[in-house]
């Protein structure tokens, strides 16, 4: 038999666990299914000083660990490894199967964020792990010293290339464009700190070397002409983009693949709503997705007051 819940959320983050903790104090029943370890994208964030509270920041790991204990004070039940394949509704119930497990819920939150876009290019996938990154907070300490490549304009890009500067030896960071995407703040340290070098209006189109990364070959978006730019690690910062094939045509997407949800976080299936990231939205931040979090548990608590009408 599978195992009932009154709610289930999909996804670990700070969306799902804002929604789990608030589901615990309404006396909502709720199972949290997390396919790796809880603490979502934010882990990953060496540092974080936009989040209320902290105005001396703290570190992505620190925060999403108070989360996760103060959502399971409350009761929340964690359920880590759990990779949720699909979700399908019959009768007012929804069926939840993971690799391992099959749960039934009356309601569902899915908040299960985004993942690192990949460049696509030549030597990318083989040097996974060789030398190119998506997670400076997790790999920044294996290039101490050494010089590295950050791909991206935006925020990420350039907080983390900020934060390997306490690490390496130079940062160099690759833009297409001419101009960076992030906020003011981050651009102004940057352009300060003596360790970054900037290359605009660059994409890299190769990443290549023997057993490890050597050089990134670079062309010029202007003239296409080309360079190799001799490095020994690259992170990428290319945009992320949500995974939602395991909810089928119980959504509707845009054309990136985000969940549409109204105002109060419904999606078109009743019972069934979005938070955080995964869903269309203007802002990805940790507030947001704890804004949305505690909507949507609201919302869903409505809704089962409803079904028991
Ligand atoms: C490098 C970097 C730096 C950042 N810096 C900041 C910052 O300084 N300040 C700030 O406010 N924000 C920052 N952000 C953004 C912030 O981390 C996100 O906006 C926030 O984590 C979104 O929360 P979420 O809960 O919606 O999704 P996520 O944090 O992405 O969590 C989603 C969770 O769902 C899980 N999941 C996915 N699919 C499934 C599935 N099928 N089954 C089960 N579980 C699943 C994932 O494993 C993940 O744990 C940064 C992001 C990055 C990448």
């Amino acid at each position: 038999m599978p195992a009932f819940h009154e709610a289930i959320v999909i996804g670990g983050g700070p969306a799902g666990l804002t929604a789990g903790l608030y589901l615990m104090r309404a006396g909502i029943d709720t199972l949290l299914l997390e396919k790796a370890i809880t603490g979502g994208a934010a882990i990953n964030t060496y540092h974080i000083e936009n989040y209320p509270g902290f105005p001396e920041g703290i570190s992505g790991k620190e925060l999403m660990d108070r989360f996760s204990a103060h959502a399971k004070s409350f009761g929340l039940k964690i359920e880590e490894f759990a990779n949720v394949e699909k979700v399908s509704l019959k009768n007012d119930i929804f069926t939840i199967k993971s690799e391992k497990n099959t749960y039934e819920a009356k309601g569902i939150i899915v908040a299960t964020g985004t993942q690192p876009v990949k460049l696509g290019i030549p030597g990318e996938d083989r040097f996974i792990g060789r030398g190119v990154s998506f997670c400076a907070t997790c790999d920044g300490m294996f290039f101490r010293n050494l010089d590295v490549a950050v791909i991206g304009g935006g925020d990420a890009a350039i907080e983390e290339g900020l934060s390997l500067t306490n690490i390496v030896k130079k940062v160099y960071i690759i833009h297409r464009r001419d101009k960076l995407r992030a906020q003011k703040i981050l651009q102004e340290r940057a352009f300060k700190n003596p360790k970054i070098e900037f290359l605009f209006n660059k994409r890299p189109i190769e990443f290549a070397g023997k057993d490890q990364i050597e050089y990134v070959v670079l062309e010029d978006v202007r003239d296409s002409s080309k360079i190799k730019l001799i490095v020994d690690g690259v992170f990428v910062y290319a945009g992320s983009t949500p995974d939602t094939s395991f909810l089928g045509e119980l959504i509707d997407k845009d054309e990136k693949g985000f969940i549409i949800t109204d105002e109060n976080l419904a999606t078109k299936t009743k019972g069934l709503f979005a938070a955080g990231d995964v869903r269309k939205k203007r802002l990805r931040q940790v507030s947001t997705a704890v804004g949305d979090g505690a909507l949507a548990a609201y919302e869903l608590e409505r809704y089962l007051l409803e079904l028991k009408k």
